[in-house]
């Protein structure tokens, strides 16, 4: 049988900013339905990846695509519609509480205009509630179902990383861009956010692309990895053969 369409194809992508190559002509594919990891050393290029695949930066050169869909040039917001959601490094939520930050995430896929919205016609306010709903019930796939009405400034900082989450997952993307999910955890929230990962996939059928320091998590969850240093893609294949790859090894001791 013919191999399934990846669901995301980099191709040769180079990112230049002025005097820096963050990225030199990198490609690789992530399958449908897996969970691929990218991973490198500060400065590989990894958030830079993210941030070319979600629109944040443009590509001074190669392509990226979703499906049939060509991302490259498409703002954000486009790309985001089209169903790559994306978790930052650095946790960014708005005041308010988990749900509020849900209901930006159902913000994409609301049909009814603002101003109907705003205005509460029937419409748009029993479309509200189906957004609601759905927020409640993906708070509580993550393990948030109780804090669902909770402020996010009360809520601890692996509770966050968690709201985080959440938030692309109420986009109902297709893909899903996890950049450094346990960053800051402690072990048994690692261990708990490594669950919830495999459970997304396993649950949801959402394609995982991660970036992550955690090696030992990297290696038990991912099914493919690619490895990036300094821009250039040096490695690729399964955990067992990256761990055993000279050339990535040599990346890791800086040598
Ligand atoms: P990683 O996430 O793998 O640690 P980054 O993608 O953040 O690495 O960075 C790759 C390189 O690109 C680094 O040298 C970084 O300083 C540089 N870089 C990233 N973003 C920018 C930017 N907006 N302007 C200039 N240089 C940048
Ligand atoms: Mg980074």
């Amino acid at each position: 049988t013919a191999p399934a369409i990846p669901v995301l194809s980099v191709e040769q992508v180079t990112v230049r900013f002025a005097g820096l190559t963050a990225l030199d002509d990198v490609s690789f594919t992530v399958a449908p339905g897996s969970i691929h990891a990218l991973i490198g050393p500060n400065g590989a290029g990894k958030s830079t990846s993210f941030n070319v695949l979600s629109g944040v930066y443009r590509a001074t050169s190669g392509t990226v695509r979703f499906g049939d869909a060509l991302l490259t040039g498409l703002m954000p917001h486009r790309i985001a519609e089209l169903g790559v959601a994306r978790t930052f490094q650095n946790i960014v939520l708005t005041a308010g509480t988990v749900a509020d930050n849900l209901m930006l995430g159902r913000y994409t896929l609301t049909r009814a205009g603002f101003a109907a919205t705003a205005l509460r016609l029937p419409g748009a306010v029993r479309e509200q509630r189906r957004h609601r709903e759905r927020a409640r019930e993906i708070a509580e796939f993550v393990g948030l179902g109780a804090r669902f009405e909770t402020p996010v400034g009360l809520l601890s900082y692996g509770e966050r990383k968690r709201v985080e989450l959440a938030r692309a997952l109420c986009m109902e993307p297709k893909l899903l861009l996890l950049d450094e999910p346990v960053a800051g955890m402690n072990t048994a929230e690692r261990k708990a956010m490594a669950h919830t990962i495999t459970a997304i996939r396993r649950a949801l059928g959402i394609s995982i692309l991660i970036v992550e320091h955690d090696m030992g998590m990297i290696m038990r969850i991912s099914d493919e990895v690619t490895v990036l240093d300094f821009g250039r893609r040096i490695g690729g294949g399964t955990p067992q053969q990256v761990q055993r790859d000279p050339a990535v090894i040599r990346a890791y001791l800086g040598t």
